[in-house]
């Protein structure tokens, strides 16, 4: 398995990063992408590059308030001279105040032109805003694809972002009960558009939540899917990671 959104650098995982490696790999987590939020994680991240284990730069919608006047200029440098596997995690949220919607708007654009410069894939962070999210890819004629990182959108516009060719990311909410919508999507979209991700150390599965989340949730998160799509674990387990391959642009 590929766990496509795994944010392994963040101060929380600290104390035990190797132990919580072991752990994913015994339940058969073969890569995990880390990706970027803001600059100052940037070099924390690239540390963290090795074996199995990819890296993505990218702005958080979330800290718009934070990122430098230079961010834009100072992110491209890092994507030129360190190669990640894509651009991420980027998007917009519009949970967050509206007074920020214009700001973030324009640092998603200014991402998108820059993957698109790089031939790169992004990771999207989205929260109520697909519809703009969309109509933006569209503008742009983004060409790269990439993964719509936690979806939590209808399956119409699942249908969308795949045109776009997108693959869906489904991570520990598929384990909820209450989770209808994102259960009726992960249930009905396209085998060859899912991707798995355990978003650690947020988003973790039914029975922890409120706890930190770690990648060796794939476990339940796969099985709980093969379920709900009435297939074999182990087909779904290959599905997912040559999507998360092809669309990674992820060679062995
Ligand atoms: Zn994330």
């Amino acid at each position: 398995m590929i766990d496509t959104h795994c944010h392994l650098d963040f101060p929380v995982f600290d104390g035990d990063r190797e132990a919580v490696w072991a752990r994913a790999r015994d339940v058969g987590v073969r890569g995990l992408v880390i990706p970027g939020v803001r600059l100052d994680s940037f070099g924390r991240i690239l540390a963290l590059r090795g074996e199995g284990c990819r890296i993505a730069f990218g702005l958080h919608p979330v800290f718009w308030g934070e990122h430098p006047e230079d961010a834009l200029a100072q992110l491209e440098g890092w994507v030129r001279w360190h190669a990640p596997v894509a651009v991420g995690e980027i998007g917009l949220d519009y949970m967050v105040s509206s007074e920020s919607f214009e700001v973030q708007a324009r640092l998603f654009e200014g991402q998108l032109r820059l993957a698109k410069a790089f031939h790169l894939p992004v990771l999207l962070h989205v929260r109520r805003a697909h519809e703009p999210v969309l109509a933006l890819l569209r503008q742009v004629k983004f060409p790269c694809g990439g993964i719509v990182h936690a979806f939590s959108g209808s399956l119409e516009q699942a249908r969308a972002y795949i045109r776009l060719g997108f693959c869906v990311g489904i991570g520990g909410v598929v384990t909820r009960g209450q989770a209808t919508r994102v259960r009726q999507v992960a249930a009905r979209v396209d085998a060859a558009s899912l991707v798995l991700e355990s978003d650690a150390p947020d988003l973790p599965p039914l029975g922890r939540i409120g706890e930190r989340n770690e990648p060796a949730c794939l476990g339940e998160v796969v099985a709980t899917l093969a379920a709900l799509r009435g297939v074999e674990v182990a087909d779904l387990i290959l599905a997912t990671t040559r999507n998360a391959r092809r669309v990674l642009n992820w060679q062995e």
